[in-house]
C-alpha cells in the first residue's frame, strides 16, 4: 500500500463483528495506532486505576460507560503525539453523544475522517464467535479458539503471551451488549451513512475477505486523491 498521509478510520458495528480483529490486521501496514476503547477500559480495571470500580460495574453488566467520561478518554488519547497521521478507533464513537463530540472534536483541529467502516455480521454468528474468543493479554491478538478450552499453556505465536479470555463474553452478556448496541449505536450508523467516507463491509466470512474489501477501498480512494 502506498504512503497515504492520513488514515483517520473509525470501525462501526456490534460487539464481537470483528472490528478489533481488522484493525489489528491493518495497524502494520498502514502505520497508526489501534485504539481500542474497550481495551482501554479493560486495563484500567485490571490496573485497579482511579475510577476502576464504576467502570467495572459498567463493563460486567454489558452497559455503556457514561458518555462524559468516555469523551475525556477519547480527548486525552487523540492528543497524542502517535496519532498525528491517524488513528483507528475501535468501539468508539458508541453513542450518538459521542459522535458529534468527536466530530466537534476534529472539526477543531481542522481535521476529517478519512474511512468510516461500518461492519456487520449475523448476531447468532457473532455470539457463537465471541464465545470462542480469547486474547493474548500481552499484545492484543485476538484469537478464535473453536471448541479447545482455554488452558495456561496457551500462548500467543506472535509474542508468548498469555492467552486469555474477557469477563464479558458469556452468552447472556453478549446479548445483553447487543441490544445495547440496537438501542445506543446503531443510530451512529444513520448518521454516517451519508458521508462519502462511509463503507459496508461484511465479515461473517474469512477474515481475508473483509480485510481485502478494506484495503480495496483505501487503495481506490488513494488512487483517485493520487490523480486529484
Ligand atoms: P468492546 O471491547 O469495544 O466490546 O467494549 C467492551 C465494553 O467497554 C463495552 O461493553 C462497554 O461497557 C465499554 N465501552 C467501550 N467503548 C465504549 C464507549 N465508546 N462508550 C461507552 N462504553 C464503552
Amino acid at each position: 500500500m502506498t504512503a497515504r498521509r492520513t488514515y483517520r478510520i473509525l470501525f462501526i458495528g456490534p460487539p464481537g463483528a470483528g472490528k478489533g480483529t481488522y484493525a489489528k490486521h491493518l495497524e502494520g501496514r498502514l502505520g497508526v495506532p489501534h485504539i481500542s476503547t474497550g481495551t482501554m477500559l479493560r486495563r484500567c480495571v485490571a490496573k485497579d486505576a482511579p475510577g476502576a470500580e464504576k467502570v467495572r460495574y459498567h463493563l460486567d453488566r454489558g452497559e455503556l460507560i457514561p458518555d462524559n467520561m468516555m469523551i475525556e478518554i477519547i480527548k486525552r488519547r487523540l492528543s497524542e503525539e502517535d496519532t498525528k497521521n491517524g488513528f483507528m478507533l475501535d468501539g468508539f464513537p458508541r453513542t450518538l453523544v459521542q459522535a458529534k463530540m468527536l466530530d466537534g472534536l476534529l472539526d477543531s483541529m481542522g481535521l476529517g475522517l478519512d474511512y468510516i467502516f461500518n461492519i456487520w455480521t449475523p448476531y447468532n454468528k457473532i455470539v457463537q464467535r465471541a464465545l470462542n474468543r480469547a486474547h493474548c493479554e500481552a499484545c492484543g491478538r485476538i484469537y478464535n479458539l473453536k471448541n479447545e478450552d482455554i488452558s495456561p499453556e496457551l500462548l500467543c505465536d506472535t509474542c508468548g503471551g498469555k492467552l486469555v479470555r474477557r469477563g464479558d463474553d458469556r452468552a447472556e452478556t453478549l446479548w445483553h451488549r447487543l441490544e445495547v448496541y440496537d438501542e445506543k449505536t446503531r443510530p451512529i450508523v444513520e448518521f454516517y451513512s451519508e458521508r462519502p467516507q462511509f463503507h459496508e463491509i461484511y465479515t461473517g466470512g474469512p477474515v481475508e475477505d473483509g480485510l481485502g474489501k478494506m484495503i480495496d477501498i483505501i487503495e481506490a480512494a488513494e488512487r483517485e486523491h493520487d490523480c486529484a
